[in-house]
């Protein structure tokens, strides 16, 4: 049986001679028939199989191969070396399948079906005060449309309706209790925003809901979520700039013991996770907890005092804040997880308000930052801000521009004249409080 076989021969015995060959374990663990047939040519995409009959690859599945085989006709190219035992068995597995496919949706539709929240006797009482036989439920013009003749309701219409509310509340309950004891809920997820606007949601839509499949659930609704929740926070982090915020830490451990440390930012909106730590190594002290933090966010209080200093700051700004992303950087020891969400937010923040063509000029004319690091003036954005600013200042100035970019800033770059001199050179190591680079550019 092992040796090898022309394809005229017997191939539905060389198929499943082939499955329980060691050369076709990369298979998926399904006991789908069609298996018989393929093998997975890629273990980390499930869906490409290759046909063992004639070596064809599809990348749409198990369920493709098995159409291959059995020669059914829309999707799929049928397979030449397929014989009659293998169309035959496929062909079964294929109608198999839809059958119960079918049975599935018919079964979900029989669930669906037990599902009444009114019971037989109430409908005479619902007649009564003029409203529907079936329990009333909201199509899609409900909206647009309201009560013919309004002034016709009865008096004792609120108080039956009361009634009826409570008995289907309840029935709604019953189900929903249900569904929360044999799925494993936890009880205080009722308590939560979110499924209040779902039960809503679901009110709106009326009768025949379909609740989204797994993968939905796993895949296009979770990336949707993931975009709104950016959005959400975008909102929050104004809230930081006009009204403050605190930082906060919350310690807990993981299902392996792990101890985690999540460091977040609470203000008026709501609370914003920044970034976590796992801390398994130090105790949750609060000594530690405070360095964690302080390490963090020290760089960057040394910015913002800056900006709201006394100190003529302008020429300082830019430079700190590269240099505070840079600690913060260091302190999270490069691991870009745990840096990136911090910098993402900074530079989010600074946008607009510290990194102005003004900003960036400053950064630049200051000796300080310039004379320690000449490639400054290889990053064109900073290039351009210079410009921007020089046509700012002087508008429609074609010789101003031309002397200041094309001569002054040369004669900076290369210490010439007064730039050469000693104020400018010991610039270039001090930066105190006593030091204002402005003074350079007095002359
Ligand atoms: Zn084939």
């Amino acid at each position: 049986m092992s040796q090898p076989m022309s394809q005229s021969q017997n191939v539905s015995s060389a198929a499943s001679n082939a499955a329980t060959d060691n050369s076709a374990t990369l298979r998926r663990a399904s006991n789908d028939i069609g298996w018989e047939y393929g093998i997975l040519v890629d273990p980390t995409n499930l869906d490409k199989i290759q046909c063992k009959l004639c070596g064809k690859i599809m990348s749409s599945g198990i369920s493709r191969l098995k159409k291959h085989i059995a020669q059914i006709k829309g999707s799929v190219s049928s397979c030449p070396n397929a014989s009659k035992e293998d169309i035959a068995k496929c062909k079964a597995a294929v109608e198999e399948g839809s059958k119960k496919k079918k049975d599935k949706l018919q079964a979900a539709k029989e669930i669906r079906e037990e599902v009444t929240i009114i019971e037989e006797d109430d409908d005479e009482e619902v007649e009564l005060v003029g409203t529907r036989k079936r329990p009333h439920t909201l199509g899609p013009m409900d909206k647009y449309v309201s009560d013919i003749n309004p002034g016709k309701k009865m008096m004792g219409q609120q108080t039956i309706s009361a009634t009826f509310l409570k008995a289907r509340t309840e029935k709604v309950d019953s189900f929903l209790a249900r569904w929360v004891y044999e799925a494993g809920i936890p009880f205080h997820a009722i308590d939560n925003n979110s499924f209040a606007q779902f039960c809503e949601a679901v009110g709106q839509f009326g009768v025949g809901y379909q609740p989204p499949s797994q993968y939905k659930l796993r895949e296009p609704l979770l990336k949707a979520e993931v975009e709104r929740t950016k959005k959400c926070l975008k909102k929050q982090e104004q809230e930081w700039a006009s009204t403050g915020c605190s930082i906060m830490t919350d310690a807990w451990s993981d299902r392996k013991r792990r101890s985690i440390m999540n460091l977040c930012v609470n203000c008026k909106e709501g609370t914003t996770f920044l970034s976590s730590k796992e801390t398994s190594d130090e105790s949750h002290t609060g000594e530690y907890i405070f360095n964690y933090v302080d390490k963090l966010f020290a760089p960057l209080v040394k910015v913002l005092r800056l900006v709201d200093g006394d100190r003529p700051s302008m020429g300082f700004v830019y430079g700190e804040l590269q240099k505070a992303k840079q600690e913060i950087i260091e302190a999270c020891m490069s691991k870009e997880a745990q840096y990136k969400p911090i910098l993402d937010i900074i530079d989010t923040k600074s946008q607009g308000r510290l990194d102005s063509p003004l900003h960036l000029t400053a950064y630049l004319l200051n000796p300080f930052y310039f004379y320690k690091d000449q490639t400054i003036q290889n990053d064109s954005s900073i290039m351009e801000a210079v410009v921007e600013c020089v046509e700012r200042f002087y508008p429609e100035d074609v010789d101003a521009h031309d002397y200041i970019i094309n001569k002054e800033l040369l004669m900076y770059k290369n210490k010439v004249g007064m730039f050469g001199k000693i104020v400018a050179a010991r610039g270039c190591e001090a930066n105190n409080d006593n030091y204002d680079p402005g003074k350079l550019w007095l002359f």
